[in-house]
């Protein structure tokens, strides 16, 4: 029988993940508009510590030991034939390529702010990009985050440890922030912001300028529509969650009203025998959460048990968002549970244990030496 071929469109974070489950099964080709994994992930530490976010969320393919054998390709995918099972798009040089299929794993997330975009870069933009934002924010003397999700409130806590001389303060809508956490989440991050000295300020919704969705770091005073007088600082950071589903290379019949790829608990495309979709861009659930509850594995399993005829997997999600919420700090790494409770694991255990052996093995199959900011 001859070798399937796979086509993982978006190598982000679910996209590597699933190239690495299915590399020694079919011949998978990866194509991706970055040279790297470049993590959407951890933005608070991305900004405040660019050095260190580098090493555990921008990884150049090539450190990737299971993707040895997945074919490359860094392109912007423009379109798909669903008849004749291929896709196409544009390379680095701007040449026009064709990838056959006969299985299709959309992966290709979403963009958010600045620093998750869709854009073909090189290692070189990668870089000069993640330095830009980090020296904009070190040389303010006050920030203002916008926002109430995690991104927002990993930023202001992660700016307020690095520096903790600049004024930092954070402007969210609800009562509290966080609300797709469990309210206890919520409890014991306010207790870390206020410890922090991060100013907290509950009810306000800024007023975005028409067709601005915080694609960069703006200087301006911000306008509230919540009736509060406009405020200023040296810099804005907007974590607003306007995300956008980096769908428009996909007919618009896979598509929710949203733009979101629509799914079936299997994460197949309905309809479209050999077509699946995981991670931030497939519409699974109100959350979009395959991607953290183990969708790379899923999704995997569920394209080789189509091939040979065996019963495929549904995806259950959890109702409450979980996880790392500041990242890796000097006292260790926090994990919140979906029920609100959190274990802390000591800084030893994450630097000896959590990154070397259940990140770098055990999820990715080993990852070569890798510190493309140092
Ligand atoms: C193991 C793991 C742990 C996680 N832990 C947490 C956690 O603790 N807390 C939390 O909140 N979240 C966590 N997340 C989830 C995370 O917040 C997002 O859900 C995740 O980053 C989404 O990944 P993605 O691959 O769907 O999207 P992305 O990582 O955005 O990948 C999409 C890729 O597709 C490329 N692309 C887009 N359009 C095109 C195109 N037209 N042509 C070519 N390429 C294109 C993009 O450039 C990008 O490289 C975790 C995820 C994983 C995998």
């Amino acid at each position: 029988m001859t070798r399937k071929r796979i086509v993982v469109a978006g190598l982000g974070d679910v996209g590597v993940l699933t190239a690495i489950r299915l590399s020694r099964h079919a011949d998978v080709v990866g194509i991706s508009a970055k040279p790297a994994l470049v993590s959407g992930q951890e933005l608070g530490v991305r900004l405040s510590r660019p050095a260190d976010w580098a090493r555990d969320y921008w990884i150049p393919f090539d450190r990737f030991r299971r993707l040895d054998g997945v074919r490359k390709v860094q392109a912007t995918l423009s379109g798909v034939d669903l008849g004749a099972r291929t896709v196409v798009g544009r390379d680095v040089d701007g040449a026009p390529i064709t990838e056959r299929y006969d299985a299709l794993v959309i992966a290709t997330g979403v963009t958010n702010g600045f620093w998750r975009r869709p854009t073909l870069q090189s290692a070189a933009e990668i870089g000069a990009g993640l330095r830009a934002a980090h020296a904009r924010l070190a040389e303010a003397r006050s920030v203002i985050v916008v926002g109430g999700g995690a991104a927002a409130v990993s930023s202001a806590a992660n700016l307020a440890t690095t520096w903790p001389d600049k004024r930092i303060d954070l402007y969210f809508p609800g009562a509290r922030a966080l609300p797709a956490y469990h309210p206890r989440t919520w409890r014991r991050i306010q207790g870390r912001l206020t410890r922090l000295g991060v100013g907290l300020h509950p009810g306000h919704r800024a007023d975005l300028p028409a067709g601005f969705a915080g694609e960069e770091i703006t200087a301006e005073p911000v306008r509230w529509t919540t009736g509060q007088p406009e405020t200023s600082a040296d810099a804005v950071l907007w974590a607003v969650g306007r995300v956008r589903p980096n769908t428009d290379w996909l007919p618009p019949e896979l598509l929710d009203e949203r733009g979101f790829v629509r799914v079936t608990p299997e994460l197949r495309v309905p309809g479209r025998p050999g077509v699946f979709a995981v991670g931030d861009v497939a519409a699974t659930d109100p959350l979009r959460s395959s991607a953290r509850n183990r969708g790379d594995a899923l999704v995997a399993h569920n394209v080789r048990a189509e091939f040979s005829g065996r019963p495929l997997r549904g995806y259950r999600a959890p109702g409450r968002r979980w996880g790392s919420l500041l990242g890796i700090q000097p006292d260790g790494l926090e994990v919140f549970l979906p029920t609100g409770q959190a274990f802390r694991l000591p800084p030893w255990s994450v630097e000896r244990v959590v990154m070397p052996g259940i990140v770098r093995w055990g999820m990715y199959r080993g990852v070569r030496r890798n510190d493309p900011l140092r």
